[in-house]
């Protein structure tokens, strides 16, 4: 890769550059933000792989769900691409919090005027590839595990979150044994109404509901199913699974070859080569062995594992003043600074610690994604240009809001705020519902009479209308009935 050359800097000067830390998300739109602001420093990328990653086409789905393309630039094409930015391929090996300085590649030491360190996170893999696990991380990941499945018979899938729903969906022609520590499927994402309408999306398309409003449930006193001509509410937190129990799943997924093992883990992976057979009548016909904590044994020719992450942190924690979570991320106030003076971080690698008006309202929270990674680089590069010109700050309103927009099992899912009533005491809390089979599933949470929360898959066209409700909390006491009524139009009333 074309890297610029960089001047090694032994004096403490006030024009020492401003480092960012990693060529993911977070670090080049915090290089990208820091490039616009008014600051005369230089700025200088560092990157730990050849290749960095620049949202483009960023376009708002509503006011604030973002959707973007991911570009993959190699390093010297970033300096043409953003003015004023320099960059540097190597590892950052060593934080000098002390001297305000980087060491590089073990090799030489650069001081900052302010650091900004967005170095990710990697999977957690729960083998490697000497026991046929293989985990997914990247596009060169993506291609062994593609190359990969198309030698094998048998697969099992280890994970409940976006990556394994994407990867159990598009698999095709190999047997799926997914494991899931759950009792549904995407429990990262998905409560278990929202479940059961992906798997039905694994059946034929044939049984897709023409009208889309045709299918609409209200959990009645005795938690039976009953149809709703209008708008419907359920009460209470628990959107069990008893509403979706009419729904044939089992069918569907005999169909294609996906077998689920609920509430389980892997115990132990075995290799053919090994001696030690985990059964009687071990059968060596297959590569692989692997032994459920339910006691099932299932023979296959590889693991895939994608069963979360750890936030990349390591060279900079063994300063002992930088603060760490516990969930392994590097503890940010609300304007991104970490523990150590002069020092920032954000994406992935950042855990925040906020007590801003928009977490009491609990509408945002932190998810490791690609669209909180670019709104906090950005705004990263933001508070450093503020702090350097000792400006006042106010927080960028996207954090006044989770949003998530993306795709599960090919349809359009939209969640926003406090989707899954995270904390909320259940006595004050009602699900409002509307299910149309194949076509969308759509939650609202409201808590004391307001929304806080919703789950909006397929093309609902209600974004707009439930962000805005959620943000201005207007008592929906009188109208939460007829939220959901497909016969009035309350999204245009309401956006
Ligand atoms: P990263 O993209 O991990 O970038 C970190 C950078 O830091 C890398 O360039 C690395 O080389 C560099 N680096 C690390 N350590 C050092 C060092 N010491 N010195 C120098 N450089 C260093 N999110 C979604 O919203 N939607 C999805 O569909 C989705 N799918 C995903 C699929 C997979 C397989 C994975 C793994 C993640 C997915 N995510 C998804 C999460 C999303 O990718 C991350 O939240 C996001 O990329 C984080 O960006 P980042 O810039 O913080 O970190």
């Amino acid at each position: 890769a074309e890297a610029y050359p960089i001047i090694l800097q032994n004096k403490i000067t006030t024009h020492n550059p401003i480092i960012v830390v990693g060529g993911g998300i977070a670090g080049v739109s915090c290089a990208e933000s820091l490039s616009v602001q008014n600051i005369k420093l230089p700025i200088l990328l560092v990157s730990g792989s050849p290749v960095v990653k620049r949202a483009v086409n960023i376009r708002n789905e509503s006011g604030t769900v973002l959707n973007f393309d991911i570009e993959e630039l190699s390093l010297g094409s970033l300096t043409t691409e953003i003015n004023r930015v320099k960059v540097l391929y190597g590892i950052v090996t060593t934080l000098i919090a002390e001297h305000n300085a980087v060491t590089i590649n073990n090799n030489f030491s650069i001081r900052y005027s302010k650091l900004c360190i967005c170095t990710g996170a990697t999977p957690q893999l729960i083998g490697d590839e000497s026991t046929c696990v293989y985990g997914i991380r990247d596009t060169d990941s993506v291609e062994l595990v593609q190359a990969k499945l198309r030698d094998s018979r048998r697969v099992v899938i280890v994970g409940n979150g976006g990556i394994a729903l994407e990867l159990v969906y598009k698999i095709k022609g190999t047997e799926v044994v997914w494991v899931i520590r759950d009792n549904a499927i995407g429990s990262v994402f998905l409560d278990k109404g929202a479940a059961q309408f992906m798997l039905s999306e694994m059946g034929n398309k044939e049984t897709r509901n023409k009208d889309k409003k045709g299918f609409r449930y209200i959990q009645g006193s005795k938690g039976n199913l009953a149809y709703a001509p209008g708008g419907v509410h359920i009460r209470g937190s628990a959107l069990g699974p008893d509403w979706t129990d009419e729904l044939d799943i089992d069918d569907v997924l005999t169909g294609k070859n996906i077998r689920i093992e609920y509430n389980c883990e892997i115990k132990h992976i075995q290799l053919q080569e090994t001696n030690n057979s985990m059964v009687e009548g071990y059968n060596r016909e297959w590569p692989v062995h692997v032994l459920l904590t339910n006691s099932k044994i299932i023979e296959c020719d590889m693991v895939v594992s994608a069963t979360g992450v750890q936030p990349n942190v390591y060279p900079f924690s063994k300063d002992s003043h930088l603060k760490i979570s516990t969930d392994g991320g590097i503890i940010i106030d609300e304007e991104m600074r970490t523990s150590l003076p002069n020092v920032y971080a954000a994406g992935d690698a950042c855990t925040v610690n906020w007590t801003g008006s928009a977490i009491e309202d609990n509408f945002w929270f932190q998810m490791r994604l690609w669209t909180q990674a670019l709104q906090m680089g950005n705004y990263a590069g933001k508070c450093i240009a503020s702090h350097l010109n000792d400006e006042y700050i106010l927080q960028d309103f996207c954090f006044e809001l989770f949003t998530h927009s993306t795709k599960f099992f090919g349809h359009k899912v939209i969640l926003l705020g406090n989707f899954h009533a995270a904390g909320l005491d259940k006595i004050d809390v009602e699900f409002l519902l509307r299910y149309g089979k194949g076509d969308e599933y759509i939650k609202i949470v409201l808590f004391q009479e307001k929304m806080v929360g919703a789950v909006l898959i397929g093309e609902t066209g209600l974004e707009e209308m439930c962000e805005n409700l959620i943000l201005n909390q207007l008592n929906l006491t009188d109208l939460k009935d007829n939220i959901l009524n497909p016969d009035i139009d309350m999204e245009g009333y309401f956006d």
